[in-house]
């Protein structure tokens, strides 16, 4: 093998232990009310058809979650890529590092709560909702009951199909969706999508009305194994 080639081999090695390496297990405790996080991971800033909600807010640390949970979703982001490659998706807020209190939200205490953007059309076109510090980073958009927001409307059909790749994917590393928050009265628009009958088979939503309104964006909360709040982690002991 010629030197410089051999080089090249050691560096990939090197690079491939490297990224191994960087695998990052998360453990979670408590419950998303209140707990907290060991290794929270941060989710990338953008992918092929994905972005965050916003730049500040990735960097007030507000992007990180259970490592299952991330994996789980990039997963699923990487399926949508080839089962509706003209969709884009936007996440929004998961929590701190280390969980633990996540104002303004009730949850998002243990990395495994996730609010995910509902996609949008504005036209055919699949965008991204507009956020920005003026609207809360999105948060403030109220959608009318039949799905619109100015210029947009909700994507139900991208929505279910998230919903659903999300859910395959739990499934597939054994995990599974606990629930998932929408306003009540916009769920039936789900269940008429062409995925309408898996999600209801498969997914638990709420069906009262949340402390804040659930249009502009979804809120999921997983299930993964998890220890008491109380327990000290061994490393600790
Ligand atoms: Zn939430």
């Amino acid at each position: 093998m010629h030197l410089l080639n051999r080089g090249c081999l050691l560096i990939f090695c090197f690079v491939v232990a490297q990224s191994s390496l960087a695998k990052v297990i998360s453990t979670c405790y408590g419950t998303t009310a209140n707990g907290r996080l060991e290794k929270g991971v941060k989710l990338p800033s953008k992918g092929k058809n994905f972005k965050a909600y916003s730049w500040m807010g990735q960097q007030l640390g507000r992007t990180y979650l259970h490592s299952s949970v991330h994996d789980i979703l990039i997963a699923a982001y990487k399926s949508l890529e080839k089962k509706a490659p003209s969709k884009v998706f936007m996440y929004a807020e998961t929590g701190f590092a280390s969980g633990g209190k996540f104002k303004p939200h009730k949850t998002h205490q243990n990395g495994l709560s996730l609010d995910h953007m509902v996609p949008v059309l504005r036209g055919e076109k699949s965008v991204h909702l507009p956020t920005s510090v003026f609207n809360r980073f999105g948060y403030d958009i109220e959608f009318d009951l039949t799905g619109k927001y100015e210029s947009y409307k909700i994507d139900y059909e991208a929505l279910a199909l998230l919903i659903g790749e999300i859910h395959k994917q739990a499934l597939k590393r054994k995990l599974d969706l606990w629930r998932v928050i929408f306003d009540p009265k916009m769920t039936p628009s789900l269940y008429k999508t062409s995925y309408g009958e898996y999600l209801k088979e498969n997914i638990m939503f709420s069906k009262k009305r949340s402390w804040v309104r659930h249009d502009e964006h979804i809120h999921i909360d997983f299930k993964v194994p998890r220890k008491s709040l109380d327990k000290k982690p061994a490393s600790s002991l």
